[in-house]
């Protein structure tokens, strides 16, 4: 079924609804949003996009880029999402390598594209877009289970990105599990659009379109934690999905300025670790708001949840250790810990971790090379290595290609950086191996202190030998005003390794 559905299926029996806002403005109601999508669908066609075609976003996130998605759905074609924060060369790339047929661009990112790509662009803020939006409109174009919707393309810690076929059958399948696993949508309550669209919080759109909620986007386009704030104030109930850098960011905000988040309803957290220390203190100071997931691009944000009650309940004797989880595996696939032959591991032993089911991609985007690299036997092997408990709480350890192996011992760097993290001197912490003659690697700490502060070895030191085996502490300390990030906020390990081959650095 073609995902486009849900939104035909809304906007009959409530299209009066209030549908696309623009900070606190509405700007469309489910009517209007149907209208403008399928207008926007019928000339695209007209255009000769033919369903199967790619057509690519690269802009920051606004309302209208809602209706973009959708219009391109109903043609028929895939959509392309660009992260807006790529350099235009990168976009340039992913124009090319997806053969996108037609890009739509805003703001910075639009302008610096320029001719850098072949490829038709079409400025979402022009008066040429604006009469796209106003074709008669078109029925959506059928659309198979395993046809293709979304090219995700991953954000590439490492070489080229590769794209992620994200299909209908898989959006169906993450979107269905949202309400059982996640949080239950009602058409009172907003999705609040304070992440980037084209990545994870663009994944729960679906979901709040077929419940016929509101889908709030700031005016900034970006992340702003004062806006977020007085967002949820003024439009909520809202509901968001955060990176926990972000959520840091968010809980730093609010504790500066007195705020308790008003109108939060829940914060989805994932796509990279989560430090025990921040999310105490985020649930300390706004209350049980929180949920985690844990997803990757080849099978978008539908891995596993640790549900609001679990991230909350201090009551529970397993609450420290199911916070650091990421909770159960979500209804739609099967998830396993697994040695190199994919046998599973025993019960809370590291293996990697391998996941099957519905919102599991086909493969990635003609490069059967790494498809069979990760996808074996019909498990998509996630790169991840982490262990299983008895009653299926999964944990983290870390990337498998992070993990630092010292005189034959694995250490996980997540590890040495929760333990790091308790220092109160300690804002951000990223822990690397570093290669050395006899023991293989050894254990280097990056670390940015907080303002005023300055970084106090000895202190650390101690901490580190109080909580771990003393082969996991770090025999270096590298201090840093910033820890390198890619545009999801993730650190690049790979930046801060060659920064240690670096003899100037190293
Ligand atoms: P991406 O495909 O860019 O969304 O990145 C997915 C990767 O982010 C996963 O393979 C994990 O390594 C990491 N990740 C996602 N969710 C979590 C989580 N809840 N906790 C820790 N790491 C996560």
């Amino acid at each position: 079924m073609n995902m486009a559905e849900w939104l035909i299926r809304t906007a009959a029996t409530g299209g009066d609804r209030p549908a696309l806002f623009h900070g606190r403005d509405c700007v469309a109601d489910y009517a209007a949003f149907r209208d403008r999508a399928a207008g926007l669908a019928a000339r695209l066609a007209a255009q000769g996009i033919r369903p199967g075609d790619r057509v690519a976003l690269f802009t920051p996130n606004r309302p209208d880029y809602l209706i973009a998605l959708y219009g391109i759905w109903i043609a028929g074609a895939a959509a392309v999402p660009i992260n807006a924060k790529l350099h235009p060369k990168e976009a340039a790339w992913i124009l090319q390598n997806s053969g996108a047929r037609l890009v739509f661009v805003s703001g910075e990112a639009g302008a610096t594209l320029g001719t850098l790509s072949a490829v038709p662009q079409i400025d979402m803020g022009s008066a040429a877009f604006a009469a796209l939006m106003q074709g008669p409109p078109m029925a959506p174009e059928p659309r198979d289970g395993g046809d293709l919707a979304w090219l995700f393309y991953t954000s590439g810690t490492t070489g080229r990105p590769k794209g992620v076929r994200i299909t209908h059958g898989m959006l169906m399948a993450t979107s269905l599990a949202y309400p059982v696993d996640v949080d239950t949508v009602s058409p009172g309550d907003a999705a609040l659009y304070a992440a980037p669209m084209t990545h994870g919080a663009g994944i729960y759109a679906p979901i709040h379109v077929r419940m016929g909620a509101r889908h709030v986007v700031p005016v900034s386009g970006g992340f702003d934690p004062a806006e977020v704030l007085d967002l949820a104030e003024a439009c909520g109930p809202v509901s968001m999905f955060l990176a926990p850098t972000m959520l840091r960011r968010l809980t730093d905000a609010a504790t500066a300025s007195g705020r308790r988040g008003d109108g939060i309803r829940t914060v989805v957290y994932g796509g990279g670790p989560m430090y025990l220390a921040d999310i105490t203190e985020a649930v300390d100071w706004f209350g049980p708001r929180f949920v985690q997931i844990y997803g990757q691009g080849e099978c978008p944000m539908a891995i596993t949840a640790l549900s609001r009650d679990e991230v909350a309940d201090r009551a529970h004797p397993d609450w420290r250790d199911r916070l650091g989880s990421v909770g159960r595996a979500q209804s739609v696939v099967e998830v396993a810990v697994v040695d190199p032959a994919l046998r599973p591991v025993p019960p809370d032993t590291p293996g990697e971790i391998a996941v099957r089911g519905l919102p599991v991609m086909p493969g990635y985007w003609e490069n059967p090379e790494a498809t069979a690299k990760t996808l074996r036997d019909g498990w998509l092997m996630t790169g991840d290595v982490g262990r299983l408990s008895a009653d299926g709480y999964l944990t983290l350890v870390d990337r498998s290609k992070d993990v630092i192996i010292s005189g034959g011992s694995n250490i996980y760097p997540r590890e040495v950086e929760e333990v790091l993290l308790t220092h109160p001197d300690v804002a951000e912490v990223s822990v690397v191996g570093r290669p050395h003659p006899d023991w293989g690697e050894e254990v280097v700490a990056f670390v940015v202190t907080r303002p005023g502060t300055e970084l106090d070895e000895a202190a650390l030191d101690a901490l580190c030998r109080a909580e771990i085996a003393r082969f996991k502490r770090p025999k270096a300390y590298v201090a840093v005003p910033e820890l390198p990030k890619n545009n999801y906020g993730k650190v690049l390990k790979t930046d801060l390794r060659a920064r240690l081959q670096d003899p100037e650095t190293g």
